[in-house]
């Protein structure tokens, strides 16, 4: 038996029963899953999660599953928080954390999300299930299908880093290559739901994912001592990972374990990509139209309109928090500053989220004091590395002066 008393229509506020698998809402908004926070109260202490297995299942209370024997895993340890000394000496400004999420199952925090999401999706009888992804979300989908004996389809676009691709296909999906952008991957999964009866996974088009991706909310809470950091930089594509934390947190907080202020939250996108800052910067409550062109190399950030829009424009004001863009440039050049530098390798995207951070330090809208956490969403392995061709012929003399 779970906690969950019921899903909600992020949109109307209704009440949808559990009882099947839904995906949206009537009013066509992402559905929010609800707990019996007073019964987990009770039923669920610190001390008791204490003693727990260091992994996200630790946190089962709060989550949707009916119980362990309904987990799909494939081993989703606690991500560590590293500090970044060199830089935060560097910069002058507070503690720099980042959460390296590329240690996690298929090198993304994408696993989070799906490893619930599969797991509901098995536990009520699906056998099929498609999604449209830029990659790293169709690598966990791949793998926690293959582990779960679900049918698997994807559709990316043709330009998705090409490992990613692969690593779809290695996992058994059937994988497919689409000429436009993630949107236009997602309608062709939603046309093809009527006919194929498969599942569609999309981005918050199901509640589930959502609850996988809180669990970065309740590491990170738990892994501070029941703190939260001052600014959270997250880069976001879908933002299922900034609506999920602050839905940890939000829970946390009815729990009554959470010490001190909630922190804010802050939407990292691209210059070439940046629907989200630019709808915060107008005012608005969504995103008016895609940005166009969408043609930044931050893969992770590259959606041209968020399907969960409203509720991220929503996380970054409730919280406190804004948008900030970044250069693709200069993520590129910070990148391998912090992997010389620091020893840490970073995605793309989280060295977009230090961009971000440094950024934002020297624009005074972040606090000398101000302690932050960097998301690191993936392994830096995913994405292409520069050659090194230094070559040395063993049969000649070498001369050690101009090789050290
Ligand atoms: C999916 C992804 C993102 C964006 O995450 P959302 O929670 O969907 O906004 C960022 N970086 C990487 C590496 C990703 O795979």
């Amino acid at each position: 038996m779970s906690f969950v008393s019921h899903l909600e229509c992020s949109r109307t506020g209704a009440c949808i029963p559990h009882d099947a698998f839904h995906t949206i809402s009537d009013a066509g908004a992402p559905l929010l899953v609800r707990y019996d926070l007073d019964a987990i109260k009770t039923a669920l202490t610190k001390e008791k999660l204490a003693g727990r297995s260091p992994d996200m299942w630790r946190y089962l209370e709060l989550l949707p599953l009916a119980g362990p024997e309904d987990i799909i895993s494939l081993g989703e340890q606690i991500t560590p928080l590293i500090a970044l000394k060199r830089m935060r000496d560097e910069l002058g400004g507070g503690e720099i954390l980042v959460k390296d999420e590329g240690r996690l199952p298929t090198g993304s925090f994408k696993s989070r999300g799906l490893a619930v999401a599969v797991s509901m999706a098995k536990a009520f009888g699906v056998e099929h299930i498609a999604m449209p992804t830029a990659g790293n979300a169709g690598a966990a989908l791949a793998a926690y299908c293959a582990r779960a004996g679900i049918k698997s389809t994807v559709f990316c676009p043709d330009d998705a880093p090409e490992i990613t691709i692969r690593e779809i296909a290695f996992h058994g999906a059937q994988t497919y290559l689409v000429n436009g952008l993630i949107n236009h991957c997602g309608q062709i999964v939603a046309a093809g739901t009527a006919e194929t009866g498969w599942l569609d996974l999309s981005t918050l088009k199901e509640p589930y994912r959502i609850e996988g991706k809180k669990t970065m909310g309740l590491e990170l809470a738990e892994q501070l001592g029941w703190t939260l950091p001052d600014v959270i930089f997250y880069p976001t594509g879908g933002g299922t990972g900034l609506i999920g934390m602050w839905k940890a947190f939000e829970e946390l907080g009815a729990l009554g374990w959470l010490d001190g202020k909630r922190p804010r939250m802050v939407a990292v996108q691209s210059t070439r990509c940046g629907p989200l800052v630019k709808a915060f910067d107008d005012g608005h409550d969504e995103v008016m139209e895609p940005w166009e062109p969408a043609d930044t190399l931050i893969h992770g950030v590259r959606v041209p309109k968020p399907f969960g829009d409203r509720l991220c424009l929503k996380v970054m004001r409730e919280s406190g928090g804004f948008g900030t863009m970044v250069d693709d440039d200069e993520v590129v050049e910070a990148r391998a500053s912090l992997a010389r530098e620091e020893g840490v390798h970073l995605s793309i995207e989280g060295a977009a989220c230090f961009v971000a951070y440094r950024q934002e330090l020297e624009s005074g809208r972040v606090e000398r004091t101000d302690r932050a956490v960097l998301f690191n969403c993936a392994s830096g392995l995913k994405a292409d590395l520069p050659s090194a061709t230094s070559r040395i012929d063993r049969n000649k003399p070498l001369d050690f002066s101009e090789l050290a």
